[in-house]
């Protein structure tokens, strides 16, 4: 499978209200409790399978074709990166 750099802004990880798989995780304002103050994850080698690209993919969108459900992927993480990086605009104001 194709792979994409993840530039790890920690962005896909203060949206998770709503993914049973982390709901044990939700601070409740959506914010993972194992996201780090730097962004990162604490527990990157041992998080849950819906964290791993691999496992979503395997589990969720098997009829898909790999390379497409790449490039969907991306174009999510790159909006909530803008998002991301509009908010933080939009709080200077
Ligand atoms: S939004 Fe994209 S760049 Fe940011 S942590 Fe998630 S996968 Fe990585
Ligand atoms: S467990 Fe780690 S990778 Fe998964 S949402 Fe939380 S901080 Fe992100």
């Amino acid at each position: 499978m194709l792979y994409f750099k993840c530039e790890k802004c920690g962005a896909c990880c203060q949206i998770i209200t709503g993914i049973t798989d982390l709901e044990e995780y939700d601070l409740g304002n959506g914010r993972c409790r194992m996201l780090g103050t730097d962004n990162l994850c604490t527990i990157y080698g041992s998080r849950p399978g819906v964290c791993k690209q691999d496992y979503v993919y395997k589990h969720f969108f098997p009829y898909i074709d790999s390379e497409l459900f790449v490039k969907q992927m991306k174009r999510i993480c790159l909006r909530l990166r803008e998002e991301r990086i509009k908010g933080a605009c939009d709080e200077r104001l």
